[in-house]
């Protein structure tokens, strides 16, 4: 039997008329029995805020959120339970603003559980308001991680076992709506998943609970060939392989989460993507066997990129030396995302989710310190990585020779390829990220 867990992004459920398409979404699909949803557009951006300022001073901030939620509540059929369940949530969070911060990270956390808490409660009312029954599920007695807070890690074997606990309450016929993002570890603390993880949370609990769909629905019909903010010429693509689609959101196509489709992959689930402004338009179905494997799928760029090189002498035909400067990174957290090296010279590009999360800097001092104890170091920001994304990249010399002659204009900081035969990627300055992608779409996708 058919099970699709669904989810729905934020500008999805940003607003009451946005809210009611997903329902009809929900409403014409009886296989879907277990909806994901996100904050509603915006609200995670000012909780965040919120957090920045330890909630001091933060008055107009929480009057926009409750502004935002007030606004579908009062589109929805007078009901007191509705009313006190939001009040009392807005309630909470004005005393969570007042609390003291021991510990930043949980505190910050929980905050921002918020918006996915007043979210799915507001769909919930809606999809009842339309005659649907529905009802709503903590995702926090789910989704089950450990206690890195702002990047939790899910714990699947938990998660599973709490999914299979609650499975009978999803088959009673009614539609059950849970959060995004969130979670909670083995003390029942909150924590949130990193920005953008609610597409990671509905393929935990779709792998949790053995479901055989997973529909991600946005604000475009599908991936597209490239950002389409940034090329207007971009197209949407009708299948694609978990690899195309893993290396995608990988390299930046904040359509998907980085994560996503590992839990689909490992369960040999169906991923559907489509826009919930217009479900008629189609959209993206990943499959492990798709019927074309093109030499190139797509482009993406991912902004805001720290370039780190290592320059020292005595690297020069010794040993150990790698194995050095990489125990001193994982022993402060940092998470190396590219790496090339010369004779004497290592650059690495650095991950910023986790430590951006947690309000870390990216390369922390008392790392820097150590590595300058024994090389010199560089640190470049303000640069984009460029990643072409397709099959057999490598093995062909058409594709490298026409990415090169494209961007012959530009500067190229850092060139990765050969580790995966999905992607050749390289680094540029930020200013001028969006014109190679142009460019690169023009000549080889279009
Ligand atoms: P949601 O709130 O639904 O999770 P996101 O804003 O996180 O939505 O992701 C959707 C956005 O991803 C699109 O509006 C688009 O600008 C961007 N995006 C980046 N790369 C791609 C791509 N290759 N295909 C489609 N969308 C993309
Ligand atoms: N609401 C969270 C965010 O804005 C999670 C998500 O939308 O996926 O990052
Ligand atoms: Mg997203």
């Amino acid at each position: 039997m058919s099970f699709t867990v669904a989810k729905f992004g934020g500008t999805s459920v940003a607003d009451y008329p946005s809210m009611r398409r997903c329902a009809e979404i929900v409403q014409n699909n009886s296989s879907i029995r277990l909806v994901v949803v996100s904050a509603c557009a915006g609200v995670t951006n000012r909780l965040a805020e919120i957090a920045d300022k330890r909630g001091k001073q933060t008055e107009s901030l929480r009057n926009e959120i409750y502004t935002i939620h007030s606004s579908i509540q009062q589109k929805l059929n007078r009901s007191s339970t509705l009313e006190a369940s939001l009040s009392q949530l807005h309630d909470e969070l004005e005393y969570h603003c007042q609390k003291p911060t021991e510990n930043w990270g949980a505190w910050r956390d929980e905050l921002l559980s918020f918006g996915e808490r007043c979210s799915s409660l507001l769909f919930s009312c809606v999809l009842n308001d339309q005659g649907t029954l529905s009802d709503t599920l903590d995702a926090r007695q789910l989704l089950k991680t450990n206690s890195a807070f702002g990047q939790a890690q899910p714990d699947d074997v938990s998660t599973k076992s709490h999914c299979l606990e609650q499975k009978q309450k999803l088959d009673c016929g009614c539609v059950w709506v849970t959060q995004g993002f969130i979670g909670s570890d083995d003390k029942t603390q909150t924590t949130t998943l990193g920005r953008g993880g609610s597409d990671y949370s509905a393929a935990l609990l779709a792998a949790g609970f053995n479901a055989t769909d997973l529909e991600i629905w946005t604000d475009v019909a599908g991936i597209y060939t490239t950002d389409p903010r940034i090329c207007s010429s971009a197209r949407a693509i009708a299948e694609m392989s978990f690899s195309e689609a893993a290396e995608l959101a990988t390299f930046g196509a904040k359509i998907l989460h980085p994560s996503s489709l590992a839990p689909a992959i490992k369960n040999a689930i169906r991923v559907f993507i489509g826009s919930s402004q217009n479900a008629a338009a189609g959209g993206t179905y990943i499959s492990a066997n798709p019927t074309t494997r093109p030499d190139v799928r797509a482009v993406a760029l991912r902004r805001n990129q720290t370039l780190v090189t290592v320059h020292s002498l005595s690297m020069l035909h010794a040993s150990g030396f790698l194995a050095r400067l990489f125990e001193i990174l994982a022993r402060y957290n940092v998470s190396v995302d590219l790496v090339t090296t010369s004779e004497v010279s290592i650059a690495l590009t650095l991950d910023e989710g986790g430590s951006i999360a947690n309000g870390q800097a990216l390369l922390p001092a008392a790392a820097l310190e150590e590595l300058e104890q024994f090389c010199r170091v560089e640190i470049e920001t303000g640069l984009s990585l460029v990643a072409i994304i397709g099959n057999g990249i490598g093995r062909d010399a058409h594709i490298s020779q026409l990415t090169f002659n494209t961007v012959n204009d530009y500067a190229v900081r850092l060139i990765c390829q050969g580790a995966s035969e999905h992607n050749l990627c390289f680094l540029v300055e930020d200013s001028e990220g969006e014109n190679v992608i142009r460019t690169l779409h023009d000549r080889i996708l279009s």
